[in-house]
């Protein structure tokens, strides 16, 4: 089974994604992660893509259509995909069909979480991890328990993400309504879209996409 999860920045698609990955033994495939490795490591692809993701803006269909083509072809007895933060335009979602096309498969469904724009603000710019492990937590939400080390590794060190700031997560907001959201009206037509409450707690939200897909697998 084929699956994108489609929401905007913050909805919890990565949380979902693993969660979603591991029940059905998919393999999550996440944009977003894949350029932040690229920039981390300093690549050429990396440094294209660092400037456009500190503003909050898209990078480049092709860029992105390459780097799901090369995992896809990495990952190409996986029994399926879970697609987190790709497709965000119509020629990425066109592209998708043709690379699934191509490999034999097709898309099964799409999930879109829904959240309000102000809820998304208030999570992502509260949003650190441990350095260490990458132990997510969330001020004021999911402190960790003894302030300043990491519950799960013991770690002193805590990042945030560049584009967590609340100007590039309004830069992020208004890419997801003006090149996102019309892929609704492309899903919808073809009776692939299933739309999910993304304001319920992580558990809620993984029951009711479970319960979304059942019948589509
Ligand atoms: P994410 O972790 O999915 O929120 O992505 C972080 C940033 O990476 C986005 O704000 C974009 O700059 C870039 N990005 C991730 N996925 C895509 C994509 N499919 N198309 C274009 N840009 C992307």
């Amino acid at each position: 089974m084929n699956v994108v999860l489609l929401g905007p920045p913050g909805a919890g698609k990565g949380t979902q994604a693993k969660l979603l990955g591991k029940a059905r033994s998919l393999v999550q495939l996440s944009t977003g992660d894949m350029l932040r490795a690229a920039v981390a490591s300093g690549s050429g692809l990396g440094r294209k893509a660092g400037d456009v993701m500190e503003r909050g803006e898209l990078v480049p269909d092709e860029l992105v259509i390459g780097l799901i083509a090369e995992r896809m072809d990495q990952d190409g007895k996986a029994s399926g995909f879970i697609l987190d933060g790709f497709p965000r335009t119509i020629a990425q979602a066109e592209a998708l069909d043709r690379l699934l096309a191509g490999r034999g498969k097709r898309l099964d469904a799409v999930v879109e979480m829904r959240v309000d724009d102000e809820a998304l603000v208030k999570r992502i710019t509260g949003r650190f991890a441990c350095a260490d492990c990458g132990e997510g937590y969330h001020d004021p939400f999911k402190m960790p328990k003894v302030p300043g080390v990491c519950d799960r590794c013991g770690g002193t060190e805590f990042v945030r993400r560049r584009d967590d700031t609340e100007e590039v997560v309004r830069a992020r907001l208004m890419a997801y309504h003006t090149q996102t959201e019309p892929l609704i009206g492309y899903y919808g037509p073809q009776g692939k879209l299933r739309t999910v409450d993304g304001m319920a707690d992580i558990d809620t939200v993984q029951e009711e996409i479970v319960e979304a897909l059942d019948g589509k697998g």
